[in-house]
């Protein structure tokens, strides 16, 4: 399994203005992921409808997009072992009210609409997205000191 594996991970505006950008990147670093990428930035809907392209016929689709233009994402990228799968893990389900305390969402958001994360749902997608949010030279090449202290 790939250390180099990579997700894109936002903290949507919601998680911004209510101050959890902290605790959330506290939770990929104490887990042991390593941040490749971070930015403020406002989405806009060209980005926002190629980031959701699957999601643009819903009916929940302008209310989202109306949400994600409320104010600034922080965008990060996150690198390790089986980093997508874990980053899911990590944000709970979709709905907060499904999500199980320890998670993200399980811990602080009640409503769908305000679930304040996003996480890619497969290497596929995590790909696709990094490339949407951010350009190449934004993702910083570096090792970390704590590596051999994370992985075998
Ligand atoms: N969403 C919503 N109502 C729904 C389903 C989704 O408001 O019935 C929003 C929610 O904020 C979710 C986002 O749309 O995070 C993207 O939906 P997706 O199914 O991709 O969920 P995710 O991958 O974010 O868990
Ligand atoms: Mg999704």
């Amino acid at each position: 399994m790939s250390q180099n594996e990579r997700t894109f991970i936002a903290v949507k505006p919601d998680g911004v203005q209510r101050g959890l950008v902290p605790e959330i990147l506290s939770r990929f670093w104490n887990k042991g992921y390593k941040l490749v990428a971070i930015k403020l930035t406002l989405a806009n809907e060209d980005l926002l409808r190629e980031h959701y392209a699957d999601l643009t016929s819903k009916p929940f689709f302008p209310s989202l997009l109306s949400y994600m233009l409320s104010g600034p994402v922080l965008a990060t990228v996150w690198e390790g072992k089986d980093v997508v799968k874990q980053g899911r893990v990590l944000l709970g389900a979709t709905n907060p009210l499904a999500s199980a305390p320890g998670t993200i969402r399980g811990d602080f958001a009640v409503d769908m609409g305000r679930n304040i994360i996003h996480g890619s749902d497969s290497v596929e997608s995590a790909e696709k997205e990094i490339g949407l949010w951010f350009k190449k030279e934004e993702l910083v090449d570096y090792k970390p000191t704590l590596t051999s202290w994370i992985y075998e």
